[in-house]
């Protein structure tokens, strides 16, 4: 009965759909034909009948995107309200595999790419290519001073020059895909502020110059002022949070968000969220946050490149596949209905250095493709109507 030649063949699936948002576009295109063959897309056509021996998938009135990219998360952590003392608490193959079922999360909500910014020990580079996770593009353990932010994920380094390229190039040899630095502490970790820097600026450009040597990209954590400062001059190619936080409030400097857009250095805007009830964020967030978007949507308008990280699994209110919660938040921001998906699709892809194969429905490009359930333009709330997703050519149950 096998006909190798079938066999062959069948392998391409042709997806239809009612309409389709390519990821770099500004509007939808109707009556879409998206032909997988296997990891790749072949083709994307509209109006067009699906080729002879393609196995035909139509999903009727959905809209197709690719895949979603969040360009910030932390696949170690739970997601639950003690994420940082539940992960002490286990093995590395107890991480290992909570880290599983985090991209599992992750890509059933839509989400094929994830860029872990912080792990334990460098575990999410074991996850890389497995099948039915997403894409991840690892930074390790983040770079962070002794006892500073996020220590115990293990990327304590000597706050010297040679100390941060001593522990850059460990990071190197270990195979990172990207260098992630604290530049300022944070709420997670005891002990650190967010409004304090945690290197001197001589010590983050040693750091961002053996990063670059070694063909890396640098992206540091950075809530404070003289973190955000220090940072652009060390000549960092991403910040997340820029949230000029400080002791008492938030600061506004517009000298410093035109220098962040005028070099362009990527704004990693720390935005989805599902709201848990009986939980309600930290006053010292609470009260900072419209001050905190103020300064995000004044980075937009200045024209820095945005992209949404959403520090998936650091809360509850922070689940793995938050991201799809993104794209409104960035509306509220300033973005347009499209520029927001981009800014989670082609934008993201570049961020994340996969802009040659993400974050697009073009050919040679991955088959990575969700559907939704709706005009995500129109209602940027229907990219949580999720009716299929393919990663890689993989559908996911
Ligand atoms: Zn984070």
């Amino acid at each position: 009965m096998t006909n190798p030649t079938v066999t062959e063949r069948t392998r391409l699936t042709a997806i239809r759909a009612a309409w389709l948002f390519d990821g770099a576009g500004s509007r939808l295109v109707a009556d879409p034909v998206v032909v997988l063959d296997g990891p790749v897309i072949r083709s994307v056509d509209t109006g067009v009948a699906p080729p002879p021996d393609a196995r035909v998938v139509d999903l009727g009135a959905a809209t197709l995107l690719p895949g979603l990219i969040d360009t910030h998360v932390h696949l170690a952590f739970d997601a639950s309200i003690d994420a940082v003392g539940n992960l002490q608490a286990r093995t590395d193959d107890e991480v290992l595999a909570a880290m599983a079922d985090a991209g599992r999360a992750q890509v059933r909500a839509g989400v094929t790419t994830v860029r872990d910014l912080g792990d334990r020990g460098y575990l999410s580079l074991e996850l890389r290519d497995r099948p039915g996770l997403p894409t991840i593009v690892a930074a390790g353990p983040p770079v962070t001073s002794p006892l500073g932010h996020c220590h115990f994920l293990g990327g304590e380094a000597e706050p010297t020059e040679a100390g941060v390229r001593r522990a850059v190039r460990e990071h190197v040899d270990r195979g990172v895909d990207v260098v992630k630095i604290m530049a300022s502490g944070g709420t997670m970790t005891p002990g650190t502020l967010q409004e304090l820097a945690q290197f001197d600026v001589a010590v983050l450009r040693a750091a961002v110059d053996e990063a670059h040597r070694h063909g890396l990209p640098v992206t540091a954590h950075a809530h404070g002022t003289q973190a955000i400062a220090d940072a652009l001059a060390a000549g960092v190619d991403g910040m997340e949070h820029v949230s000029f936080w400080s002791a008492d409030g938030v600061d506004v400097r517009e000298d410093l968000m035109a220098a962040i857009a005028e070099r362009r250095v990527t704004v990693g805007a720390t935005l989805g969220m599902v709201p848990v009830p009986g939980l309600t964020p930290p006053e010292a967030i609470v009260s900072r946050l419209p001050a905190m978007m103020g300064n995000l949507r004044r980075l937009h308008e200045l024209g820095a490149p945005f992209v949404a990280g959403t520090d998936a699994g650091i809360a509850p209110v922070k689940p793995h596949g938050v991201l799809t919660t993104a794209p409104a938040m960035l509306r509220d921001l300033g973005l347009g209905p499209a520029e927001a998906l981009r800014a989670v699709t082609s934008v993201a892809a570049g961020v994340c250095g996969l802009g040659h194969r993400k974050g697009r429905l073009a050919p040679g490009f991955d088959a990575d493709v969700v559907a939704v359930d709706g005009d995500p333009l129109a209602d940027p709330g229907v990219l949580r109507r999720v009716v299929s997703v393919y990663a890689r050519g993989v559908k996911v149950a």
